[in-house]
C-alpha cells in the first residue's frame, strides 16, 4: 500500500491517486491513466503490433493543451512497448516513476476458480495465472508477460490482476458445469468460467443506478456485445448464469466465433472433412460467426449490406438475432424475475436495429423497446423501453478499464 493516508480525515489526499490500467494481448498493450479523484482519464493510448516491424504507439494525453502522438516502426516485446509508452506518459509529465502513481491494475482473462476478486499480484498469484495457461492459452500468457514487465519498471508498486472470470464465480454448480464425467472434468478443469465479467459487472451495478435502485434489488439480463458476445443473468447483483464457458466460443454468435454448435460438429470436421484440431479451433474462433456468414463482422457493414438488399448479410443478421433471443428467453426463466435486459459494448450500445430485432414481439415478457428513444445516440446510460414497460429495456455503455482502476484503487486502499 503506497497511497498516503488522508490524515485530515476529509478532502483526498493529493498524492497517489493515479492508477494505471493495463490490458496486455499478445501483440497489444492498452492503456489508460486515470485519476480516481473524479475518475478523469489522464492519459489513453494503444501499442500494436508489437514484433513486427510496423508497431505502432498511438498515444492520447487528455490532459489541457496535449496532442495525440502516434510512433511508428519496430518494437520488439512487451518491454520495449511498456518502456515506450513509460516515456510517452513521462514527456506530459505523467511518468511511471511519479509519486502520485498508486498502482498498476492489469486486466487477466483467466482466473480459474480461484480468484473471485480482485487481487494484489504476489509469485503465489503469479504461479497461479500460469497454472491456468492450459484454459486460456491465447491470453494468460500476454497477461503474464505485461505484469512481469510493469513489475521490472516499477518493482516497489503494488500490480493488482483483476480477472474477467470473477464476476462469474457466483454461478451456481448447475450452471457452471458441463454435463459430463465429473472425473474428467475436475482433472482437466473443465468447466464454464464465463468471461467479460469486468463488463458485467460494470453494466449490471450502473443499471440499478439507472432505475434507482441498490443492485441487491434487482435482476438483470445484460447483453455485451462486441466482436465478443456474451450474456448474463445477474440476481441482485451475483452472476447465476452466462453464455461463455470453458472458454469464449460458447454462447451467442459472435463476430467471428461461431458461440454454441453441437459438440460432434468438431468430430466430423475432424473424421469427415480431415481436419486437424488447430484447423477446427480456427474455423470456430477465427472464421465463423458473421464473418464465417457473410464475409463480414462489423454490424455497421452488415446493416448497410442488408439496406442495399443482400441476401447473405440479412441471413447473418437473422442468425444473430435468433440466438440473442434464445438468451434473453433463457435467462429470463433463470431468473424468474426480470428488472431490466441492458445492452451494452459495440454492437449494443450503437445498433438500434440489433436492440429492436432482440426485442420485437416479447411485450407479453413485459418487454417493449420504444422506437423513438431506441433512435437516440448518446454517450450516457439510458432507458429505451416506455414508460408503461414492466420491464426496462436499458443502453449502458460499459466501462471496463474505469471499473479494473476502481477495484484496484479500492484494493490498495483498503
Ligand atoms: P471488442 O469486443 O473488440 O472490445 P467492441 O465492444 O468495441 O469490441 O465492439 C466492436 C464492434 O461494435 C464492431 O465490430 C462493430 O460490429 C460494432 N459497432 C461499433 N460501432 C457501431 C455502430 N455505430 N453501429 C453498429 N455497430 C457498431
Amino acid at each position: 500500500m503506497t497511497s498516503t493516508p488522508n490524515r485530515e480525515g476529509t478532502a483526498p489526499v493529493t498524492s497517489a491517486q493515479r492508477i494505471l490500467v493495463l490490458n496486455s494481448g499478445s501483440s497489444s498493450v492498452k492503456y489508460q491513466l486515470l485519476d480516481m479523484r473524479d475518475h478523469s482519464r489522464l492519459a489513453v493510448g494503444l501499442v500494436e503490433r508489437i514484433g513486427e516491424q510496423t508497431s505502432r504507439l498511438v498515444h492520447s494525453p487528455l490532459t489541457d493543451g496535449g496532442e495525440k502522438r502516434e510512433r511508428t516502426g519496430p518494437i520488439a516485446d512487451h518491454e520495449a512497448a511498456l518502456k515506450a509508452v513509460a516515456e510517452e506518459l513521462a514527456r506530459d509529465g505523467l511518468g511511471l516513476d511519479s509519486p502520485e502513481l498508486a498502482a498498476i491494475g492489469h486486466r487477466v482473462v483467466h482466473g480459474g476458480l480461484k480468484f473471485s476478486a480482485p487481487t494484489v499480484i504476489t509469485e503465489e498469484v503469479m504461479a497461479e495465472i500460469e497454472r491456468l495457461v492450459p484454459v486460456a492459452p491465447l491470453h494468460n500468457p500476454a497477461n503474464i508477460t505485461g505484469i512481469r514487465t510493469a513489475q521490472a519498471l516499477r518493482p516497489d508498486l503494488p500490480q493488482v490482476a483483476v480477472f474477467d472470470t470473477a464476476f462469474h464465480t457466483t454461478m451456481p454448480e448447475s450452471a457452471a458445469r458441463y454435463a459430463i464425467d465429473v472425473e474428467t472434468a475436475d482433472a482437466h478443469r473443465i468447466r464454464r468460467y464465463g468471461f467479460h465479467g469486468t463488463s458485467h459487472a460494470f453494466v449490471s451495478r450502473e443499471t440499478a443506478k439507472l432505475l434507482g435502485k441498490d443492485p441487491s434489488e434487482v435482476n438483470v439480463i445484460v447483453l455485451h456485445l462486441g466482436n465478443g458476445a456474451s450474456a448474463t443473468a445477474v440476481r441482485g447483483g451475483a452472476c447465476v448464469d452466462t453464455s461463455m464457458g470453458l472458454t469464449p466460443l460458447e454462447g451467442l454468435v459472435m463476430g467471428t466465433r461461431s458461440g454454441d454448435i453441437d459438440p460432434a460438429v468438431t468430430f466430423h470436421l475432424e473424421r469427415v472433412a480431415g481436419m486437424s484440431t488447430d484447423e477446427i479451433d480456427v474455423l470456430l474462433n477465427k472464421k465463423s460467426g458473421l464473418v464465417g456468414l457473410c464475409g463480414d463482422n462489423d454490424m455497421r457493414e452488415i446493416r448497410r449490406r442488408i439496406d442495399e438488399g443482400d441476401q447473405r448479410a440479412l441471413l447473418a443478421f437473422e442468425i444473430y438475432i435468433h440466438r440473442l433471443r434464445k438468451y434473453i428467453g433463457a435467462y429470463y426463466a433463470v431468473l424468474g424475475r426480470v428488472d431490466a435486459v441492458v445492452f451494452t459494448a459495440g454492437v449494443g450500445e450503437n445498433a438500434a436495429p440489433v436492440r429492436a430485432a432482440a426485442i420485437a414481439g416479447l411485450e407479453e415478457l413485459g418487454l417493449v423497446v420504444d422506437a423513438d428513444l431506441n433512435a437516440v445516440r448518446s454517450d450516457a446510460a439510458r432507458l429505451i423501453s416506455p414508460e408503461y414497460a414492466r420491464v426496462a429495456v436499458a443502453v449502458v455503455p460499459t466501462d471496463e478499464e474505469l471499473e479494473i482502476a476502481r477495484q484496484t484503487y479500492a484494493l490498495v486502499n483498503a
